[in-house]
């Protein structure tokens, strides 16, 4: 395995984790409160459309969420493409054709200690040795994956690849912001002069879940590159081993987590109109 090089801890981890492998729906950004339908301005007809649409939104974003756990459980029965010591040989050649500065690890029970206490880790790496997540912190240049599940490394430093490059780091970048877009999209909304004068739904109040939706786009967009680079990396190094559709399969999965997380933001942008009396 790689050694482990002495790192800077940083406190801002957690803003830079990519994590392929739990529920993305769960806890990326909180749905807006259930408690306020403001229907005043609405005939009745009216607000019980409204109630009908907030109602199936609700079925919409819970049957995501059961998705987004299928998907993570489908993965985390998912087989391994080839050997460990094939997805180091890949990994060795990522992390060297493309110069990267990052401490790679395989972490298990018996040395996740170390991991903890050379970065300043907690339940985040017991996960990983778990083999419940892997993930690449940009700010801490470390790149990890179970030991029991080693090919998800490739698509962690395919991270790290698209970190160093200039169009991939700026998706990289909107990750944090966009599950403020339900929020944002409100305030936007607030901000457009004679709103709805002539009994109208604006532009953002037509479009909340598309917009909410393409708040998330370019994560998803940044995940198919991490992939597509681990993917093409084992193709290469492995000379097109028999195992790479098995590979292509495990990440298809995780990338289908992300679009189900995707789809979950423009809901929540949806229902935060709705429960701001603006449907
Ligand atoms: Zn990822």
């Amino acid at each position: 395995m790689f050694p482990i090089s002495s790192q800077q801890i940083n406190q801002n981890f957690y803003t830079n984790t990519y994590s392929p492998y739990t529920p993305q729906y769960s806890g990326v950004y909180g749905l807006p409160s259930y408690t306020v339908v403001d229907d005043s301005q609405n005939s009745p007809e009216q607000a019980v459309k409204t109630l009908g649409l907030a109602a199936l939104l609700q079925v919409i974003s819970s049957g995501l969420e059961k998705g987004s756990e299928f998907l993570s459980n489908k993965i985390s029965a998912g087989k391994e493409f080839t050997t460990g010591e094939n997805v180091v040989k890949v990994a060795r050649d990522m992390v060297g054709k493309n110069n990267l500065d990052v401490t790679v690890g395989f972490v298990d029970e018996a040395n996740k200690n170390l991991f903890s206490s050379r970065f300043g880790l907690g339940k985040e790496i017991d996960a990983v040795a778990k083999g419940e997540n892997a993930f690449f912190a940009n700010k801490l240049k470390l790149a990890v994956a179970p030991k029991s599940k080693p090919s998800l490394i490739l698509h962690e430093l395919g991270h790290a690849i698209n970190a160093k490059k200039g169009f991939t780091r700026l998706l990289q970048g909107t990750r944090r912001y966009a599950g403020y877009a339900p929020m944002a999209l409100l305030l936007a909304n607030g901000l457009i002069p004679n709103n709805r004068q002539n009994g109208k739904k604006n532009f953002i109040e037509r479009n909340a879940g598309i917009l909410g939706f393409c708040a998330f786009l370019p994560t998803i967009i940044e995940e198919a590159i991490a992939s597509g680079r681990g993917i093409k990396a084992a193709k290469k190094v492995l000379n097109n081993p028999a195992g790479l559709k098995i590979l292509k399969k495990n990440y298809a999965l995780a990338l289908g987590t992300y679009i189900l997380a995707g789809i979950g933001l423009g809901v929540a942008a949806k229902q935060s109109f709705i429960y701001n009396g603006k449907e």
